[in-house]
């Protein structure tokens, strides 16, 4: 029999409003209250996602400024998602897991993104899976420029910059490459890019290197809105906007039983192939 110990781990909850996963909510907080977990909301050591990867996406948000202090676990209440490695059946299993947790993590990349203003001003964005810039109602024209090298004039739509965990995200309904996590690198995705005779763009998705600094000049002094995962801003008169892999990586509780990367994208896209 496994000795269970008074762990004193910090856990913080957080799941979205389907009652499915209120119940796992309640479920959870109940057992590890009952295994000596302490529930904090404000500086825990595991932060636990219910719901699905949307969900984590707001968990990874609520601790962004945290992320050298904290670990995720997502728990999925529907199919198993990218950034969850239990399903809402597995509580028992979760809860193990915990007790017998020694703080091992697997860690991916996050995506820096800084907006400067003409103003002066500098917003600064971290996501998990990708920012993504349009033009608010006509054609977005803007430089990109890839370490310092002028490479392409865009016209089209707009463009996204993805992490490789987001890569199977948005990036991928673009026709982006799904990128394997473990390679530290940025993919940088058109939307509806114009190409003619006048107008040239590379038209494939561009994966740069962890080295390498991506930016992007729009040349109209108009609105653009700058989706940062699943949170929505609007700017105006935007000087430039550098994109880089961040300092900080996300952290996941190394689980016994994490899916491999590939397991989850043939689970996601492809299911059972008939011989
Ligand atoms: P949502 O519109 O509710 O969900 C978008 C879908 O993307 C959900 O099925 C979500 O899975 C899935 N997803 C999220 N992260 C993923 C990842 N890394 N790999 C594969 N699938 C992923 O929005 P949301 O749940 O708040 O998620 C925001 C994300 O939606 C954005 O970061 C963007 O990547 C994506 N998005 C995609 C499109 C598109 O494909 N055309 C357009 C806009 C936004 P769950 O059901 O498990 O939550
Ligand atoms: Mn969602």
């Amino acid at each position: 029999m496994i000795q269970m110990k008074n762990t004193g781990k910090r856990i913080d909850l957080i799941a979205n409003r389907k009652p499915q996963s209120q119940r796992v909510l309640y479920e959870l907080r109940d057992r590890l209250k009952r295994n000596q977990f302490i529930l904090n909301d404000t500086n825990p050591d595991i932060v636990i996602s219910i719901g699905g990867d949307g969900m984590l996406l707001s968990a990874f948000h609520k601790y962004e400024n945290q992320l050298d202090k904290v670990r995720f676990i997502g728990v999925h209440t529907g199919h198993l998602g990218f950034y969850t490695d239990y399903r809402d059946f597995e509580l028992d299993k979760l809860v193990t897991n915990l007790q017998l947790d020694t703080g091992a993590r697997v860690s991916y990349p996050v995506l820096n993104v800084k907006v400067f203003l003409e103003n002066g001003e500098v917003k600064i964005f971290r996501a998990l899976n990708e920012a993504s810039i349009r033009r608010s109602d006509r054609t977005m024209v803007a430089d990109v420029v890839i370490n310092g090298v002028h490479f392409e004039r865009f016209r089209g739509d707009g463009l996204t910059v993805s992490t490789p965990t987001g890569s199977t995200a948005y990036n991928k309904s673009l026709g982006g490459a799904v990128l394997h996590p473990t390679i530290e690198a940025l993919q940088l995705t058109e939307i509806a890019s114009l190409n003619n005779r006048v107008y040239r763009t590379l038209g494939s998705s561009i994966i740069v290197p962890k080295k390498d600094k991506i930016e992007l000049i729009p040349t109209r002094n108009d609105y653009h809105t700058i989706s940062v995962d699943n949170s929505v801003y609007s700017f105006r008169n935007i000087e430039r906007i550098e994109y880089q892999i961040d300092h900080h990586k996300i952290h996941f509780v190394a689980s016994p039983s994490h899916t491999s990367f590939w397991n989850r994208v043939k689970d996601a896209f492809i299911g059972e192939v008939d011989e």
